[in-house]
């Protein structure tokens, strides 16, 4: 469904790159995890842009209900499909390999999936780009820092992972996608930019069972009357960027001549504990919902903040959307939706 908050925020990325988006009409774009909150946002704008969009999704975590209004312009079709197994003999202009679990929850619920996607997912997308002699964009995580410890982090950071822990399925998942990508570039001279995602959040963002994130689990749980669950005491932090901000970096980042071959961190600058970012989503919904302490999962980060100077610098992007203002729009669209 494409309501109004989120063609607000399809208004404000398609004029914050500008110009730029000019190159992409009528090309054809293959977007993988195209149903996602972040794909979809993608696929919405490319869709804007006039470009030919071919979205890729099996729908583990995606939902068709991001992307069904979509379906009804000839400019855009959706293969369900495994990246992991998908095969094409078309050519594309562009690749936006974007599939993958994301969540913690889910991801760890299938450690075997999420590996596969990330490897040879990305491999089979690597081989369609060197076919199609396509510009690719691969989005990676934050979760590559793993606990950081120098912060905030800048790209240059080499991680702190636990290979054999919980998370380590996503982030060594997205390392080896990484690693594969340079040896592809190295070694083909292909033209790839990774983004490396912090925490991002918004509408179409899921709350559902294994599927939340902390904001939408926050505003599902305040809006529900249900007690609000922090892990641990709350102190972690996390940086919000808005979907819209996000998005925006993303396809700079693709568009950009100064970003072929980068890997560049997007998100937000500001810090926020946990703690306080559960009596800001309360106060902001009004509600009377408890603060309730749960078990910290294994592995949580203990901070994370980027360093966004590269993305500065290459791209002229910074994020424009404060946390507050993000805030808002979310509960908007919640309340709207009715899912809570
Ligand atoms: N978190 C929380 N309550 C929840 C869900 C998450 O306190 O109901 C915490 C989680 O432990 C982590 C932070 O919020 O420290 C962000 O979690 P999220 O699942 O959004 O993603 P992460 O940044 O860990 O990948």
């Amino acid at each position: 469904m494409l309501d109004k908050i989120v063609s607000e925020d399809v208004d404000f990325i398609v004029l914050r790159v500008g110009r730029m988006g000019e190159v992409l009409e009528a090309q054809k774009i293959l977007v993988t995890g195209g149903a996602g909150f972040l794909g979809s946002y993608v696929c919405d704008v490319l869709n804007r842009l006039s470009a030919s969009v071919v979205c890729v999704d099996d729908l583990s975590s995606g939902r068709l209900e991001n992307i069904d209004h979509l379906l009804k312009s000839e400019k855009f079709v959706l293969i369900k499909a495994d990246v992991s197994s998908f095969e094409s003999n078309e050519k594309f202009d562009y690749v936006l390999h974007m599939a993958s679990p994301a969540v913690p929850e889910d991801y760890q619920s299938r450690p075997v999936e999420t590996m596969k996607v990330n490897s040879i997912g990305t491999l089979n997308m690597l081989e369609l780009v060197r076919k199609s002699d396509a510009k690719m964009l691969f989005t990676s995580t934050s979760e590559v820092y793993g606990d950081a410890k120098i912060l905030p982090t800048p790209e240059t950071y080499w991680g702190n992972v636990n290979p054999i822990g919980v998370r380590s399925c996503y982030d060594e998942g997205k390392r080896f996608s990484e690693a594969l990508i340079m040896a592809y570039v190295r070694q083909y001279s292909l033209d790839v930019r990774i983004v490396r995602i912090f925490n991002t959040f918004g509408p179409r963002m899921r709350a559902d069972g294994m599927y939340g994130r902390v904001i939408s689990r926050f505003v599902d749980q305040a809006l529900s009357k249900m007690p609000i669950t922090v892990y641990g005491t709350g102190r972690q932090t996390r940086s919000f960027c808005y979907v819209s901000d996000t998005i925006t970096g993303m396809l700079l980042t693709l568009l950009s001549d100064k970003a072929k071959g980068e890997v560049i961190n997007i998100g937000s600058p500001h810090e926020t504990t946990i703690l306080q970012l559960a009596r800001l989503i309360k106060r902001m919904t009004n509600s009377n919902s408890r603060i309730v302490f749960k078990r910290l999962p294994q592995d949580d980060p203990r901070r994370r903040v980027p360093d966004i100077r590269k993305a500065k610098v290459l791209l002229g992007w910074r994020p424009l959307v404060k946390l507050e203002e993000g805030l808002r729009r979310t509960i908007e669209w919640f309340k709207l939706r009715g899912d809570a």
